[in-house]
């Protein structure tokens, strides 16, 4: 069938999609980092979670490293996009090293929820991901105030000190729905359960969960681009499957969709996730033309146009530079 014909292959593509402005603010950060100080530029853990974006910083010479017991004294680090505890911090400082702090501010801000509540001493219920990043740095904020709660089955084996003193907070980048259910559990079981001040799962994160809501019962097949460690990119094949796509996956790039998965597909999805640049999404558009799926349709559930600053000390010194 022709393009617009019943039948005809096509591809419906989200939006929004790919880059936040947490994320565009990091890689900014590092590549004006580079820029200013020349390599090597050290960054603690994966700038954002994006082989593509990784591979091509390095290249360009930043060195990325698990701990900054590994930056040598003295030297420059970034901190990455998903935040850092306390003690991390304090280790920058005993190792004198210069630091710059690309936690998207919106990571900043659950952080300090985290203080204030523990401040007031109510327990913590943090849903989100064990050993993900932004969950170890928002869990030391206060170690001793804070429980995980990765999913709604885990909530029967949560414990609480004060039943009456207990708010839960999450992860930036959770599914809507699930993290809904946790919480709709938790509350059963402690009905005096406070919220955020305000949602913590960030404005990217649910609008590509939206679009992809918007448009999953259309499609035969889904393909997100994203890293396989993107907590939000991962969440967006699972909401594309919940909500009716037959078919989802994720690849980093265009070359590791398999062919295969178009037998019998009339329409397919295309979104990324909010670190993935949108380079990697032409590709995979390229790679579906090509194979005879060259009609491109918008669905647009957002507009963004939040834009953050970047952090004060490269700030400072970008002005010095003139
Ligand atoms: Fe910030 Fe959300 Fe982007 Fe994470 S996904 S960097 S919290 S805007």
């Amino acid at each position: 069938p022709a393009p617009g014909e019943p039948g005809a292959r096509r591809v419906l593509l989200a939006a929004p999609r790919g880059y936040c402005a947490g994320v565009d603010r990091a890689v900014v950060t590092v590549e004006k980092a580079l820029e200013l100080y020349g390599p090597p530029v050290y960054v603690r853990k994966e700038i954002v979670h994006n082989k593509h974006v990784v591979k091509t910083l390095e290249r360009r010479g930043a060195i990325f490293v698990d701990e900054t017991s590994e930056v040598p004294k003295g030297a420059r680090v970034i901190f990455s996009a998903h935040g850092v505890s306390p003690a991390v911090h304090a280790e920058a400082r005993v190792r004198s090293l210069q630091t710059i702090d690309a936690t998207c501010p919106l990571v900043t801000k659950v952080h300090r929820e985290a203080v204030r509540f523990a401040d007031e001493d109510y327990d913590i219920l943090l849903v989100g991901h064990e050993g993900h990043e932004e969950v170890e740095g928002t869990a030391g904020e206060a170690p001793d105030h804070i429980t995980l709660v990765e999913s709604p089955d885990d909530v029967e084996h949560v414990e609480v000190r004060d039943p009456e003193k207990v708010v839960w907070l999450s992860q930036t980048t959770l599914s809507v729905d699930e993290t809904m259910e946790t919480v709709r559990r938790l509350r059963e079981k402690f009905p005096l359960l406070q919220d955020p001040p305000s949602d913590d799962i960030c404005y990217a994160t649910q609008n590509r969960q939206v679009a992809v809501k918007q448009m999953a019962a259309d499609c035969d097949l889904m393909i997100v681009v994203g890293s396989q460690n993107s907590s939000n990119s991962k969440r967006l094949v699972e909401v594309a499957l919940e909500y009716g796509s037959r078919d989802g996956h994720l690849v980093d790039y265009a070359e590791e969709i398999d062919e295969a998965w178009l037998d019998g597909v009339t329409t397919v999805g295309v979104t990324s996730g909010a670190s993935v640049p949108e380079i990697l999404v032409r590709d995979v558009l390229d790679w579906l033309a090509e194979r005879g799926y060259a009609d491109v349709q918008a669905v647009t559930a957002a507009e963004e146009s939040l834009l953050f600053a970047l952090p004060t000390e490269l700030r400072r010194d970008l002005k010095a530079a003139g």
